[in-house]
């Protein structure tokens, strides 16, 4: 290992650290595990991380690159030398405002290019509740979205070109190319070429497992994007394997990405019910609405706020002590059209009468409140006293919204069967819930119950279609 070090000092003008300390430092992120990398490398440049990638390769060491860590299950930590590109890669390099597009480094973070493109009325469209410390790398590594996501996507549908760093220590290009720009690419006898020669022939010899197997919602991110190159070769942009990938396939160097217009304004409808189902139910005719979020809050999280004082004050938006909230936004550049739209669906839920209570939250300061406990959610359920805490490892899964309500049902009867109960919270409006089972992971009886609700959930996924 000493020549290793030896060879990173000598060749980066980054940071080295490969003490006790700085391992145990980055042996975490914001999931439950915990693995003890063999050393960190924090570069300063594409050059380091070619040095580093090179090194690393010639040494067969994994590489784990790293943003702000904020990953759940465990995609920022691992065995290998983590390459933490959030010190000094933050850079915003070029904004194109007419085009609408920037190209960033990978150690930006999401709310950076945000305050900086607000000049120009734009911003960059998934928004994720991690907004503060999410870096553009993590954000493509794990093909993240947000609240917004029935609106503006996921992460592959904003970028548009990539700068990657491969195995073998050669920096590519990774962008949108037309089909003799392709066969010119796969007739190559490099490296290069035989990346391309084996998407292409991978997802074409696997076409119809592809289409069969991929669930078709819009909130899937497990495994490689093969589903992007089965149509076809027109438009064909590798960058699209790269989203999503994990940091298995290469390092992000650097990245352009599509920005989008910011809206002149939103309104938002808190909507209160009696218990989660009777939430969940009411989704699929919300959708019929079409507003750009529809993000739920169980009473866990309700409750948790309010033993908070600094949240509890901002709590403005809750009458009494709902079983479930369910936040609607609409967003738009006619305020009169957005109060419509808000009032039709009040008028149309009491008609039905679904949900107890309906607040309108017009003005944006309010709204500010609604978004900062939304995006506390986690911190908040985390913060409970009891040894049984809101554990993470069924986390994001995602089925067809119209199906959520059954699949939350029977989720919610598994917990149960196994002598627990869950939190519930987050994008209804994609049918992705973040359910969190209470457990207490230093009990071994609570261990075996993760266990079997994990081998439970994956079979239940799969029932629902997602
Ligand atoms: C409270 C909370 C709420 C969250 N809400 C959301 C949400 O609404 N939507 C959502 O999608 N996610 C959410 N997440 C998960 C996470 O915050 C996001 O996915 C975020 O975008 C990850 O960014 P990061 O910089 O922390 O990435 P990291 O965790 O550092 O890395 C993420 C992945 O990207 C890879 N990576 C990082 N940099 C590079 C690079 N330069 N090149 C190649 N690969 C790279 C890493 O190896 C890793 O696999 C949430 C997490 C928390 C804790």
């Amino acid at each position: 290992m000493q020549d290793i070090i030896h060879e990173l000092k000598k060749r980066i003008q980054g940071e080295v650290r490969f003490d006790k300390i700085s391992r145990i430092l980055y042996s975490t992120d914001a999931s439950i595990y915990e693995i003890e990398p063999v050393g960190v490398v924090i570069p300063k440049s594409s050059e380091d991380i070619q040095a580093t990638v090179e090194i690393a390769a010639k040494n067969e060491i994994p590489i784990i690159p790293r943003g702000g860590g904020t990953s759940l299950v465990g995609q920022s930590i691992g065995a290998g030398i983590v390459l933490d590109c959030s010190k000094y890669l933050h850079r915003i390099l070029e904004v194109n405002q007419e085009e609408k597009w920037a190209r960033v480094q990978p150690g930006v973070v999401l709310d950076q290019i945000n305050a900086h493109v607000k000049q120009w009325g734009l911003c960059f469209g998934p928004d994720t509740a991690t907004s503060n410390r999410a870096n553009l790398g993590g954000l493509i590594g794990n093909n993240s979205s947000g609240a917004r996501s029935i609106f503006y996507g996921k992460t592959i549908d904003h970028v548009l070109e990539l700068k990657v760093q491969l195995a073998t220590g050669k920096e590519v290009v990774l962008k949108t190319l037309n089909t003799s720009e392709l066969t010119g690419k796969i007739e190559r006898s490099d490296f290069e070429g035989s990346i391309y020669k084996a998407v292409v022939e991978i997802s074409h010899a696997n076409k119809e497992e592809i289409d069969r197997r991929f669930p078709k919602i819009l909130r899937r991110v497990g495994g490689y994007n093969l589903d992007e190159f089965v149509n076809g070769e027109e438009k064909f942009n590798l960058a699209k394997m790269i989203v999503g990938s994990e940091g298995t396939l290469g390092v992000v160097t650097e990245a352009k990405v599509n920005l989008v217009s910011l809206p002149k304004h939103r309104v938002l409808g808190v909507l209160h019910f009696s218990d989660l189902f009777s939430a969940l139910d009411s989704v699929t005719p919300i959708l019929d609405f079409q507003p750009s979020a529809i993000e739920l809050l169980d009473q866990f999280i309700i409750r948790q706020t309010r033993t908070t004082l600094e949240y509890a004050r901002r709590m403005t938006f809750v009458e009494g002590d709902p079983g479930a909230i369910l936040l609607v936004e609409f967003q738009g550049d006619s305020k009169k059209r957005l109060m419509d739209s808000l009032n039709k669906l009040i008028n149309f839920l009491k008609k039905h009468k679904l949900g107890t209570a309906h607040v309108a939250v017009i003005k944006p300061h309010e709204q500010e409140n609604v978004w900062f406990i939304r995006k506390a959610g986690l911190g908040l359920m985390m913060g409970t006293k009891e040894a049984r805490k809101p554990i993470g490892f069924v986390e994001d899964t995602a089925v067809p919204a119209e199906k959520l309500a059954e699949y939350i049902r029977e989720f919610d009867a598994v917990i149960r069967e196994h002598g627990t109960e869950a939190c519930y919270y987050a994008h209804a409006s994609v049918g992705c819930l973040h359910v969190r089972p209470l457990l207490n992971l230093k009990s071994k009886d609570d261990l075996a119950r993760m266990q079997s609700l994990a081998d439970h959930v994956s079979d239940l996924v799969l029932k629902y279609g997602g």
